[in-house]
């Protein structure tokens, strides 16, 4: 088959593009948001949170204890047995309604907070995370004064306390996620933000505020992995929604066990894209960039394992390897970056120590020879060719920008190799036949699966896993459910 035209012309590049950071104002140090106000925390512990782009500190934020645990799980109760549990649907709704409208207003402060905090590509912050994020308020918020005709037969009644734990590669988008559906349905939360990204969930807090939230039905505790441990052990806690690691989840899964607490779990991935002949080849591999590459890979539902039907597979890779070599990688702040700074100095170790696993392994590397900066946690666009279905690069989820490619022949093998992991998170199938695509939705064991596209999220579609990925799911009706009484709790 004849090879693609380079689409790479070295002479030719973007000029800089930066965004400026302007409309964002940082403390040195942050408190905890505890009962309606910033206090400092009675641990008297504070943690550095840096910019992973440059390695530089960006501010100083609470570490909370026990004992601060304990303050804002109270307030989440009083403010329960106050005026937030009398309050009707409808007056929420206000509050969900303004939360909504002032995130779209301050959007491009929190995305360029986000990228700051977290990394993550400016244009995708701005784009996504954030218009998403707000559109789960606006969602939900519909839901507020309708729950009665949610699910038919049931009187919604909410659980009480949420304690919620978040990760670090969506910080905005899986606080909308938890915190908008709690509300609605009449819960308060207290909220734990990653280490590494506490600053968004921080200025959201203060945006509550303003909102007019009556204080105790929002907490947000930062800190480490003690302070995530504290709130869903707590007992003053109804419900606790996790979204992380596999390994943190069958441990908090293990915590609760008998202890009558309602859980949902949000957990790792390892996310098959099947590529069929009759696939239309330039948008599939659009398709499996977006997968793979969004957000630096550190996507639970990324596309990192690919499937390609045997007879393409050769012309498949070179159109693949072409596309790579246009990414863009470096300044997140850059609107031209399409892959930024990896989250952290921890997690671009892991990505390296599964990239030399491998090699030893005897998958076949390739990166474009793009340049890095020269500070910052950054790592090449990745593929691996040659990779068997006992690889640990085909077996565990990297979080990061590194795709391994398989080939299969028939449609029942495709379904037999993407089915071969723990986990049961997402799936993508191209084809221009439409009864293989619901043939293998059928057979795909994975909360999500896309067809003709990939990584396309919308508040009202559930979102959650199988196996090893958690239970539960978040998004639509099927969120609110998590959040209310009812013959499934
Ligand atoms: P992680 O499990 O290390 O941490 C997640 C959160 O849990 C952090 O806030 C952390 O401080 C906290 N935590 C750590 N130990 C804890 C403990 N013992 N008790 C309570 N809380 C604890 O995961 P991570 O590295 O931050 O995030 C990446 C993982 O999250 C990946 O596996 C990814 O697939 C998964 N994830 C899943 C989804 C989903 O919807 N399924 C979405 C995003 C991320």
């Amino acid at each position: 088959m004849a090879q693609p035209p380079a689409v790479r012309d070295k002479d030719w590049d973007y000029l800089p593009s930066a965004q400026t950071a302007e409309m964002v104002s940082i403390d040195d140090r942050y408190g905890l948001y505890i009962d309606g106000k910033f206090r400092a925390p009675r641990s008297r512990r504070y943690q550095e949170t840096i910019n992973p782009a440059t390695e530089e500190p960006i501010a100083r934020v609470a570490e909370a204890g026990a004992r601060d645990v304990d303050l804002a799980v109270s307030a989440a109760r009083t403010a329960f047995a106050g005026e937030w549990g009398r309050m009707g649907g409808g007056e929420r709704a206000k509050y969900l309604f303004r939360i909504a409208r002032m995130l779209q207003e301050r959007s491009r402060e929190f995305a360029v907070l986000e990228t700051i905090d977290g990394g993550k590509p400016i244009k995708e912050a701005r784009d996504i995370d954030l218009p998403l994020a707000a559109a789960h308020f606006f969602y939900y918020a519909g839901w507020a004064d309708k729950l009665e005709y949610a699910f038919a037969g049931v009187k919604p009644e909410p659980l009480g306390v949420a304690g919620q734990v978040i990760p670090w590669n969506f910080p905005m988008l899986m606080l909308a996620w938890k915190v908008a559906p709690a509300l609605a349905a009449g819960n308060t939360v207290v909220l734990k933000p990653a280490e590494t990204t506490p600053l968004t969930a921080l200025l959201f807090a203060s945006l509550t505020a303003e909102a007019g939230l009556p204080p105790g039905v929002l907490n947000i505790v930062t800190g480490a992995g003690r302070t995530g441990a504290a709130v869903v052990e707590h007992p003053g806690v109804d419900k606790v929604a996790f979204t992380g690691s596999t390994a943190v989840g069958k441990g908090i899964q293990r915590a609760l066990a008998g202890t009558g607490k309602k859980l949902t779990l949000e957990l790792g991935g390892k996310g098959a894209h099947v590529i069929f002949d009759d696939a239309p080849i330039d948008q599939a591999v659009e398709g499996v960039i977006n997968g793979i590459f969004f957000n630096q890979g550190h996507v639970c539902c990324a596309g990192s394992r690919l499937f390609v039907q045997e007879n393409i597979h050769d012309h498949f890779l070179d159109k693949l390897r072409n596309r790579l070599g246009t990414l863009r990688v470096g300044d997140p702040l850059d609107k031209n970056t399409d892959i930024g700074a990896i989250n952290s100095a921890e997690q671009l170790q892991r990505i390296e120590g599964l990239v030399s696993a491998g090699l030893e392994e005897g998958a076949e590397l390739y990166q474009p020879d793009c340049a890095l900066p020269a500070r910052g946690f950054y790592f090449r666009p990745t593929l691996f060719t040659g990779v068997a279905q006992s690889h640990r690069i085909a077996q565990e989820e990297i979080f990061g920008p590194v795709l391994s490619v398989m080939s299969f022949r028939t449609p029942a093998e495709a379904v037999e190799k993407a089915n071969n992991t723990p986990y049961g998170l997402s799936a993508g199938v191209w084809t221009t036949k439409g009864s293989r695509i619901l043939w293998m939705a059928d057979r795909l064991r994975a909360g999500v699966v896309w067809a003709n596209t990939y990584n396309k999220f919308d508040p009202a579609s559930p979102f959650g896993g199988y196996r090893e990925s958690g239970f539960g799911r978040e998004g639509g009706r099927h969120g609110l459910a998590a959040y209310l009484k009812g013959p499934w709790s």
